[in-house]
């Protein structure tokens, strides 16, 4: 060292992404005092980003002209791009993004562009976005219609936090006080650890985009090692398994991944997971006319909740191109009695935005009429 200060504007102040979206307040930080500026720098970027949401660095006006200059030089917001919005009758919104590769690394595989959907759905006092975490998916459950999609590839922990800022941003002048957010859309969470739980931590974070532990839920479809680490998160959502099935035989025909975590560990795992003591776990249960919505498979159901602090939320299958049909009312609302009779909570979850192709099972960049 000769004891000059470095030519700052020279400095590449992102050399894993170019993409500030994403970054924890302590990458923001770190960039900061790369660039030569104090680290506060960092915490006012993470508040333009995640608190005020602002989607260019020019209009980031709390930091100086100078440094948002040479911050554009080397950088960009990053939020993923609106391609289209399908809206339902009933206010669902489904996004079409497309999340660009470029200022992506290889190293974190995204070496190409992905296009993702994100649902939100408008309520009298709250908001609910669901956010994907992956492009299409790996675990091919035969109701889902992402399966049909494969594996496009995992997303960075800023292009599952720019899905929710994107859909707040769109819905700005109409906002509710509260929003929930579900990890329900393409992808299985846990096969994206790294950036989920990154993403999770500015989520989470009162500082960051300030939502609620209670108000987030990561679904997924019962990776057992992913869930067992979930466990020793100290910031973490509540937690939702996707099951589906009463028994291994039904569950291995729609979801080969129980041939990997069959029934019996993945309760184990449910009964060793932490509850804090506010929460519940959640099992959710497609309901496949004719396929696993007997009496008889409410009473499995209900003996494998049984002792677990939990509820099922019961979601009628909505059509796709796939060979299955939507239950019956009268089977619907005989599973549902079935489960509060042997003393398991239990309710209807009528998925919304099934006329644009945004309900549960549903993702696969389908072109509907209803578009915006
Ligand atoms: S239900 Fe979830 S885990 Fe299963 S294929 Fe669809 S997106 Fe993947």
């Amino acid at each position: 060292m000769n004891g000059m200060k470095p030519e700052v504007s020279h400095i590449r102040v992102a050399d894993d992404c170019d993409c500030l979206v994403g970054k924890s307040l302590e990458e923001l930080k770190e960039l900061a005092i790369r660039m030569g500026e104090p680290a506060y720098r960092g915490a006012q970027m993470y508040a333009a980003l995640y608190v005020e949401r602002v989607a260019q660095i020019g209009r980031m006006t709390v930091l100086s002209a100078a440094m948002r200059r040479r911050l554009e030089e080397s950088s960009r917001v990053g939020l993923p791009e609106i391609m289209r919005r399908h809206r339902s009758a009933d206010g669902t919104v489904r996004y079409v993004l497309r999340c660009a590769a470029d200022g992506g690394t290889p190293a974190l595989g995204v070496t190409r562009d992905a296009v993702i959907e994100t649902v939100f759905m408008p309520e009298e006092k709250r908001q609910t976005i669901c956010i994907s975490t992956q492009a299409g998916c790996a675990v091919n459950c035969q109701f889902c219609l992402t399966a049909t999609l494969g594996l496009v590839r995992n997303l960075t922990s800023g292009e599952i936090v720019g899905q929710i800022l994107v859909a707040l941003e769109d819905n700005r002048a109409s906002l509710k006080p509260q929003t929930n957010v579900v990890l329900m859309g393409q992808g299985e969470p846990l096969l994206n650890y790294e950036a989920v739980m990154a993403a999770l931590g500015i989520i989470l974070d009162a500082k960051g985009l300030g939502i609620s532990p209670k108000h987030a839920t990561l679904s997924t479809s019962g990776i057992i090692p992913g869930i067992d680490r979930l466990a020793k998160e100290k910031v973490r959502p509540k937690l939702a398994i996707s099951l589906n099935a009463s028994n291994d035989e039904q569950r291995d025909k729609i979801m080969p991944i129980n041939r990997k975590y069959p029934i019996a560990k993945l309760m184990e795992a449910c009964r060793n997971y932490p509850l804090r003591t506010w929460e519940h776990l959640t099992f959710e249960y497609v309901l496949l006319g004719g396929f696993n919505d007997s009496v008889e498979d409410a009473r499995r159901v209900a003996k494998l909740a049984g002792n677990l602090c939990a509820k099922v939320n019961l979601i009628p299958w909505n059509p796709g191109e796939l060979p299955y049909r939507p239950p019956d009312a009268e089977r619907i609302e005989a599973f549902r009695k079935t489960l509060v009779e042997k003393g398991q909570r239990a309710f209807v979850r009528y998925s919304r935005g099934q006329d644009v192709m945004a309900a549960c099972g549903q993702l696969a960049l389908v072109e509907s009429a209803a578009r915006a």
